[in-house]
């Protein structure tokens, strides 16, 4: 039989680099919750109507890139290839959205069937955000300001903030009749992917990244010139927002996004450090949305983060020490493995936060503290029969330099809290 493998774009994250995305994922739901955002757990699984009624027929996602299955009663079900659709469902169904304003957050993975490369994977993990019952461009500008505090309490730098508007359904109306006449006129220049959405979603057209369109492209008609009062006023009030804010954007008349239901407001965050995956974060306005899906009109805006893509950008936090335990637990003899589990269990009862790993499967002093090495523990406790006796334990530092001391357990106790405090500072700082 042929060895077993994970599915082909699909992958585990282990230990330590977990710490890594933890801690990622801890600054990011921080940041979120500064803002008030509550979170909503959904369902991996969700009916093929939805995504196709949502995201769009004539999108990738939808015409090729879903994981769709039958089940055993016969239903079409897809694993979610993004958080909004099943987020606005949730929302209707539940009757969470009318009359009401709501922020919420959602984290997890999402499927594609794409061609997997760096920073494009089968199975992938967002945080998205969505937010409902909000006209203005206050909350446009609300949600980008959440981006620009992620990227700071990560410490990502260089992001760019690309920033269009896509109009309201009447100009986008008109626009796309403007841009079909266009590429008519150019047909012999589009490949095969926009000749095929030249009648079903032009504008999509603009989104394709085939490097030889992109001058056929940059001659197009440019929404911009097709904007009615209230979305230009919309666009402008948000732009002045940022601007306020100090909060640098350019403006990027090509950025369209992949998926039907924006419409306004659509912003991406960019990187020129991961080549052609390079967005790593993707947003906008979507008033139409809930209505489409059966609710009632209501106002809606928000983001998902790529975080396989922001994972790369991180700055060095070292992974290891993120996943360190403070403290290993030595015991050898049989006076001091009986009283070894109720010592940690009172060790971890007095220390709040505190990691210690007790030794498990016996051994002598020389296996027990090449183990405790391993766990990259800072300290090692050991007893062995006098202290078991005595109902003291030896403290030896194992990274850092000093002496070993034997103490009493109220001294241990102080120690092991000074070395959590300690951790927490140097991962968080
Ligand atoms: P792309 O243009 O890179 O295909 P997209 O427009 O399809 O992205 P969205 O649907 O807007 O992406 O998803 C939001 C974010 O999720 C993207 O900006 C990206 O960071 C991330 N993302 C999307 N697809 C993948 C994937 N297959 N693998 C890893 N991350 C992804
Ligand atoms: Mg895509």
């Amino acid at each position: 039989m042929s060895k077993l493998q994970s599915v082909r774009g699909m992958h585990d994250i282990l230990p330590p680099e977990t710490a890594r995305w933890r801690e990622m994922e801890r600054r990011i739901v921080g940041a979120l919750e500064a803002y008030g955002y509550q979170e909503i757990r959904l369902p991996l699984v969700e009916h093929t109507e939805l995504f196709a009624r949502s995201i769009g027929e004539v999108t990738d996602i939808v015409e090729k890139e879903m994981y769709t299955f039958e089940d055993r009663n016969g239903d079409s079900l897809s694993l979610r290839p993004e958080g909004t659709a099943g987020c606005v469902r949730a929302g209707i169904q539940h009757g969470i959205l009318h009359n009401r304003q709501q922020r919420l957050w959602y984290a997890g993975p999402m499927f594609r069937h794409e061609r997997p490369q760096k920073g494009r994977y089968r199975q992938f993990h967002q945080v998205g955000v969505e937010a409902f019952g909000m006209t203005g461009p206050d909350l446009d500008a609300e949600q980008i300001l959440m981006c620009a505090r992620i990227w700071r309490a990560l410490g990502v730098e260089g992001l760019r903030l690309e920033l269009n508007t896509l109009g309201d359904p009447a100009d986008r109306r008109a626009y796309r009749d403007r841009l079909v006449a266009y590429f008519e006129r150019h047909r012999d220049a589009l490949d095969e992917d926009a000749l095929r959405r030249l009648h079903t979603n032009p504008l999509r057209i603009l989104d394709s990244k085939n490097p030889a369109m992109r001058e056929l492209i940059e001659g197009a008609p440019r929404v911009q010139e097709y904007l009615s009062e209230p979305a230009r006023t919309h666009y402008e009030g948000l732009k002045a927002r940022l601007e306020e804010a100090g909060v640098a954007y350019v403006e990027n008349s090509r950025l369209v996004r992949g998926l039907d239901y924006y419409n306004r407001t659509v912003f991406e965050w960019v990187t020129d450090r991961l080549g052609a995956q390079g967005t790593v974060c993707a947003g906008g306005r979507y008033d139409g949305l809930v209505e489409q899906l059966g609710g009632r009109p209501t106002p809606a805006a928000g983001f998902a983060i790529g975080l396989e893509r922001v994972a790369e950008l991180l700055p060095h936090w070292d992974a290891g020490r993120l996943a360190a335990p403070d403290a290993y637990l030595v015991a050898v003899g049989e006076a001091a493995e009986r009283v070894a589990p109720a010592l940690a269990e009172r060790l971890r009862d007095a220390v709040p936060g505190l990691r210690l790993v007790a030794n498990c499967g016996g051994g002598g002093f020389k296996a027990q503290f090449k183990r405790a090495d391993r766990s990259g523990a800072a300290l090692a406790l050991v007893i062995g029969e006098e202290e078991a006796q005595t109902h003291r334990v030896t403290l030896k530092p194992l990274r850092a330099g000093g002496e070993q001391v034997r103490v009493d357990e109220p001294a241990l106790v102080a120690q092991l809290a000074a070395q959590v405090a300690a951790r927490r500072q140097e991962n968080h700082r």
